[in-house]
């Protein structure tokens, strides 16, 4: 007997190779009927035998293309049609629908072997990608996902092509960017005044020119990278002189996996995630005999590399035979240059030469960064490869926009079960950055059809993304409007990452964000859900004189904590850090202090780190932001076996628990005195500092009664603290959780900030 079944299909299914699996599926089952995709999901009719449709249903779930998402499928019986064939119907575009969007996906194997085999139409073609690789989110502009919709329009496809495309057995069958030499965009060379250099192949100039030491911007996927030589130490230092980035770590890419492996310690995990579809930066142990020159990540001990992850990326590589910087188009902390013209007028100064195509980029996308810590990958910056994939909630969202944090901004759009994490826009401190704020959240808007109900944001009023926040109030009177503090969001961030969303106890760690008291946190101990938190414990109090300008020069937060704690008698001791410090600086510090004349007051414990590290003279000034505390980390791990720990005595004040810093600092002074190495000052300092934050987690289990604790901010950014304190949690019996999907930095403050609006705040009517 003949039976029909509806089904539809949600999650990403589109641009993916979706419908042509249906199709063979169909046919393998001997179903008759059709798919299309709609706005909202991919719907498909199928007659048949009844068990040739359960086949259908299940392999439809478990053999989907490689890129597929799958969110749900759902199947109702009806009666029976007149279907004679089936057939891959056309798109409709409904309103007010959405679906999830892929992001840019790394070359697949069966491409490469293509753009590698001299006898292949597509031999050395850059823009070759068939429907399991290549752009996505980078060239949409619109849904649904058809050629007409991307920047892939104007390219008129050639007689070969679109057989290809038209052909449901292709591996091209509907691929939006399927193009070739004949079609398809093209490369070329120009030279810093954007005039065209004649040569007879583009790619083996261009790796002549990087192995001759000359600097390339590179149009990628979603942006230009900046590449050159990295075994190359002048041309290193020219890059970041040029780039006005004197010390920040820069990327590399690699040819292969075994290339990989003749620079840093690959660990299972990390090759794995190398070789992902994803293809990410990945941070390794760096081998003390690389070749690739110091210069590229002064003082770290690891070392990010990835692979090539377009064809362009891969010949080039090929060519070239050198591991390559691959570092974001931009001047110091602007967003990445996406446009020929843009590029060429904003990196003349910077790049030698400029390898461009005309292929449009509609949506700018950095690469994006992970750790392996254990099992466990972590994005530290969420981009390329990931965005627009959404975190699942537990719950039925409304909609609502969180604005982020100033630092790593990214903003958060809910909707339904879905939280839409914008990819990295970057430090929200000049107008290219604001103006990719606000076209990304216009393109995610359109995308995901959100129209926020309620806008979130975060309590620091000098935030970028406050005043967009509130500069939108004055606009907007039927949105509701509110204000989310920087800690209850980090932790928050962490719990949803994890998928919980009952009460936990937070310790949210970072440099600064904007306290309920008008102070700055940074050493949080919560107790906190998706509605409210409780402040059950921080770090010590301390004065950072001149504010700002202390962060830049840890030095000045060194001196203020120093008086505050043992008095001016500490600076009287023969400290070597000092020795450096004009007296008249120092006079007007201790003044500062005494009279509070901009000099806020702070828990923060990133300005902990900073004030170590500057005390044990290994580095007063920084270039990055932290900087000083990375090297603090880095040093420790010189100190190996060190198992001794300095001091943090929990002192209960007004119902508070709080983590006292007198002793660690009399302890630190007596070990200089004794002349301990700085690694093993580090190492003590990593060691108490882990063990106290058991203890507070202990006292707050006790106080609270939860026994789930969740670890966010960007100090967690530090493996050697985040391994001890993970260790440290687990052994007592704690369930710790940590992130994932969403970064611990302020990248994930958007995601908190949304999700507790969620809760907290009621639309207007
Ligand atoms: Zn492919
Ligand atoms: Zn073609
Ligand atoms: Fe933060």
């Amino acid at each position: 007997m003949l039976e029909l079944a509806r089904i539809n299909a949600r999650g990403v299914v589109q641009g993916v190779g979706f419908r042509p699996f249906v199709y063979r599926l169909a046919s393998k089952y001997n179903l008759k009927g059709w798919v299309y995709n709609t706005s909202e999901d991919v719907k498909i009719e199928v007659q048949g035998e009844r068990k040739g449709i359960e086949c259908f249903l299940l392999e439809l779930q478990d053999n989907a293309p490689p890129l597929a998402r799958i969110e749900d499928i759902s199947a109702t019986y009806h009666l029976p049609a007149d279907y004679t064939t089936f057939e891959i119907r056309r798109s409709t575009a409904e309103k007010n629908k959405y679906q999830l969007i892929s992001p840019d996906i790394a070359t697949c194997q069966a491409c490469l072997k293509e753009i590698f085999d001299p006898e292949d139409r597509r031999y050395h073609y850059p823009f070759t990608n068939c429907t399991n690789c290549g752009p996505r989110f980078t060239i949409i502009e619109d849904i649904p996902y058809d050629r007409p919709n991307t920047t892939m329009r104007s390219f008129k496809m050639c007689p070969e092509c679109q057989v290809e495309y038209d052909n449901p057995l292709d591996r091209r069958f509907h691929a939006q960017p399927n193009a070739c030499p004949e079609c398809g965009p093209i490369l070329e060379l120009v030279n810093a005044h954007g005039d065209r250099m004649a040569c007879s192949d583009i790619i083996t100039t261009a790796a002549q020119l990087l192995r001759s030491g000359k600097i390339i911007a590179i149009k990628g996927l979603g942006g230009f990278l900046l590449a050159c030589d990295a075994t190359n130490e002048k041309v290193v230092e020219l890059l970041r002189y040029r780039k006005r980035r004197p010390a920040k770590p820069l990327a590399i890419m690699v040819a292969d996996i075994d290339e990989a492996k003749r620079h840093c310690y690959v660990s299972e995990g990390e090759e794995k995630l190398l070789t992902s579809p994803q293809s990410p930066i990945v941070l390794m142990r760096w081998k003390p005999d690389s070749t690739v020159s110091q210069a590229v990540a002064p003082n770290l001990k690891y070392l990010g590399g990835m692979l090539p992850y377009t064809p362009l990326h891969h010949i080039l590589l090929k060519e070239t035979k050198l591991p390559l910087i691959m570092t974001s188009g931009n001047l110091s902390e602007e967003p990445i240059a996406k446009d020929n013209d843009e590029a060429i007028r904003r990196l003349s100064g910077i790049a030698d030469y400029f390898l461009i195509h005309n292929r449009n980029i509609y949506a700018k996308y950095d690469d994006s960064v992970t750790i392996i810590e254990g099992d466990n990958i972590q994005l530290t910056r969420r981009a390329r490869g990931y965005a627009p994939y959404p975190v699942h909630l537990t719950f039925k969202a409304k909609q609502v926009l969180g604005c982020g944090a100033q630092l790593k901004n990214t903003f958060c759009l809910t909707k339904d079960n879905y939280a839409f994490l914008s990819q990295h826009i970057g430090d929200m401190e000049n107008l290219e950055t604001m103006e990719h704020f606000e076209n990304t959240l216009n393109l995610y808007k359109k995308l995901f059809r959100i129209k926020p109900e309620i806008i979130a944001y975060d309590l620091h009023p000098e935030y970028l993304s406050t005043k967009y926040a509130l500069e939108l109030a004055g606009q907007f009177s039927n949105i509701k409007f509110t204000p989310i503090q920087h800690h209850h969001a980090h932790i928050v961030s962490c719990m949803v990452d994890n998928g919980v969303d009952a009460p936990v106890i937070g310790v949210a760690l970072d440099g600064t964000g904007y306290g309920s008291d008008g102070h700055v946190w940074g050493a949080e101990f919560l107790v906190a859900d998706y509605h409210n938190f409780k402040r059950m414990g921080h770090l010590q109090y301390l004065p950072l004189p001149g504010g700002e300008a202390a962060i830049k020069r840890p030095y000045r937060t060194a001196i203020g904590y120093l008086l505050n704690l043992l008095g001016e008698n500490a600076l009287g001791s023969d400290l070597a850090f000092l020795r450096a410090i004009d007296n008249t600086e120092v006079e007007l510090l201790k003044r500062q202090i005494q009279t509070g004349l901009n000099t806020p007051l702070t828990s923060s414990m990133g300005r902990l780190f900073d004030a170590v590290s500057a005390l044990i003279g290994l580095r007063g000034e920084i270039d990055y932001e932290a900087q000083a505390a990375i090297e603090l980390e880095m040093i420790a791990y010189d100190a190996v076996g060190e198992t001794k720990a300095y001091p943090f005595p929990i002192i209960e004040q007004n119902g508070e628990n709080i983590l006292n810093l007198r002793e660690l600092f009399s302890a630190i002074i007596s070990d200089l005195k004794r002349k301990n190495s700085k690694a093993n000052i580090s190492a003590k300092f990593h060691n108490g500092l882990s063990q106290a934050i058991l203890q507070m987690c202990q006292i707050i289990s006790h106080e609270s009664g939860k026994t789930q604790v969740a670890l966010s901010g960007g100090v967690f950014q530090n493996r050697l603290l985040l391994r001890k304190v993970i260790s440290n949690l687990s052994s007592a019996g704690f369930t710790v959780l940590t992130h994932s999907q969403v970064p611990c930095n302020d990248g994930g403050i958007s995601l908190g900030q949304a999700v507790i609006a969620n809760f907290t705040a009621e639309p207007k009517a």
